[in-house]
């Protein structure tokens, strides 16, 4: 290692950045973590935050073998059991009794105990998350953080890079990780662009208060406007909630933005199926963008970039974080143990973590945009069998069934005919 205080800058420390920082900590590199803003600390039995992620068993691995899943523990989250997608009866369908049926029929349910496991996922505040990430890091000596500061020039060079941070600061380093999120500042600093599609349809989160007792399941039906969302929250306050994810068209989610509570929950009674507990309340809600965009290249001269700075994916299977975390596993990975001369920023150590995760982030944008199309009743299931060159209307369901395991993150792959044909379509 070089005379420079921190082998690895990391901008950002959001789950993505922290996570990584700690991978890296734990293989004997000095870090350095440069963030705006310190996470709050989470208040034992508030109102649960509105911005919630799914975590895979995958992802909770690896932050079991970082040390930080205890500490997410000893706050809250909410395991779910079940997983079940399908699609609505639309047009006359809709107002039949037996289409509610012909829906069931189209429905695709996973069940933790029919596949061994204890829990599917789990649904853990984004706080939490942060904020046992961030504290693991402030009792780590070889992680210095520095906050609030935020990058705000960069200079590359063949030995390595200079940050520039708001405060007139400059940091000397071997390697520069940006995990800055969708808006990365340091992928802009770098000169690397990215390919983006805004898609049509936007996100809005709510989260209600229902009725008992608290679900373990989580589903999502697909309606001609846009997917209904419903993720099980940890009780608080000694009531049962959940996370509802609306997308519609924009024009829509003003409407919805801008009602008072009393029509806001009308309306959700009105619009979500009868799965849904009866909503008491819904306190808290906000509105995403959502679009697809991935970076050309992932590693630029002593810049490498992991989690939303390097892709963001429709959030429809909640995969975002999920991917962001295996980009860190990854990169942690190539870049090894440190040692006396070990270069953080050799190339062929930052395209070795592009090579493995490129196309694997690739193939999940995929792998989402076709579960919506097998879902969305836009397209009849024959119409979609010949487009996808399935052969049979009768192998849309078992493409389906796949295709979910894996875009919800309960399979680490697709079959190889999926996973071929997703290739020729892209
Ligand atoms: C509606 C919605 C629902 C979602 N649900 C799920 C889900 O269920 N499961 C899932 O896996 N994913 C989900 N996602 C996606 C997930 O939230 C993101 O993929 C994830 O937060 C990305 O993490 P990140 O650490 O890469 O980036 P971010 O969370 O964006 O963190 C970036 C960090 O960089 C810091 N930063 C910004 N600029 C600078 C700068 N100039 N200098 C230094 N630091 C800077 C920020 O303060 C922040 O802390 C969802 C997304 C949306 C929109």
């Amino acid at each position: 290692m070089s005379e420079r205080e921190h082998d690895i800058a990391v901008i950002g420390a959001g789950m993505v950045g922290a996570a990584l920082a700690l991978a890296c900590a734990a293989n004997g590199w000095r870090v350095a973590v440069i963030e705006p803003s310190a996470p709050e600390e989470p208040i034992a039995d508030s109102e649960p935050d509105l911005r919630v992620s799914a975590l895979s068993a995958g992802s909770e691995s690896w932050l079991r073998a970082l040390g930080t899943w205890p500490a997410m523990q000893a706050h809250r989250m909410a395991p779910f059991q079940r997983l079940a997608v399908w699609e609505a009866p639309s047009g006359p369908l809709a107002s039949v009794p037996g289409g509610r049926l012909l829906a069931n029929q189209a429905r695709t349910e996973f069940d933790a105990t029919r596949l061994g496991r204890d829990h599917l996922g789990q649904i853990v505040e984004n706080r939490v998350t942060r904020w046992a990430l961030w504290e693991q890091m402030g009792q780590t000596p070889t992680i210095t953080r520095f906050c609030p500061a935020s990058l705000k020039a960069l200079e590359q060079t063949d030995n390595g890079a200079t940050l520039t941070l708001e405060s007139g600061e400059t940091l000397e380093t071997g390697l520069v990780v940006g995990a800055d999120g969708a808006n990365s500042v340091t992928r802009r600093l770098a000169g690397i662009g990215t390919s983006r599609t805004q898609y049509r349809q936007q996100a809005m989160v709510i989260n209600i208060r229902h009725a008992p007792p608290a679900q373990t399941i989580t589903w999502q039906m697909f309606t001609p406007q846009g997917p209904r969302a419903y993720l099980p929250l940890p009780e608080a306050d000694g009531s049962a909630w959940g996370s509802l994810v609306w997308y519609d068209q924009p024009e829509t989610l003003d409407d919805l933005m801008a009602m008072d509570e009393t029509r806001l929950l009308a309306r959700i009674r009105r619009t979500f199926p009868l799965e849904l507990p009866d909503p008491e309340a819904a306190p808290a809600r906000g509105r995403f963008p959502i679009a697809r965009e991935h970076a050309h290249h992932y590693a630029r001269n002593r810049v490498v970039l992991i989690g939303d700075a390097a892709h963001t994916i429709n959030p429809l299977a909640g995969q975002g974080v999920n991917l962001g975390f295996q980009d860190a596993a990854a990169l942690a990975r190539s870049l090894g143990p440190a040692s006396p001369g070990a270069d953080p920023g050799a190339m062929d150590r930052l395209t070795a973590y592009e090579a493995e995760r490129r196309p694997r982030n690739r193939l999940m944008m995929d792998a989402m945009d076709l579960f919506y199309h097998l879902f969305s009743n836009s397209t009849p299931p024959l119409h979609l069998a010949r487009t996808l060159g399935l052969g049979l209307a009768g192998r849309v369901p078992l493409a389906r069934d796949r295709v979910t395991r894996y875009a919800m993150g309960i399979d680490d792959h697709l079959p190889a005919p999926i996973e071929s044909l997703l290739k020729r379509l892209a």
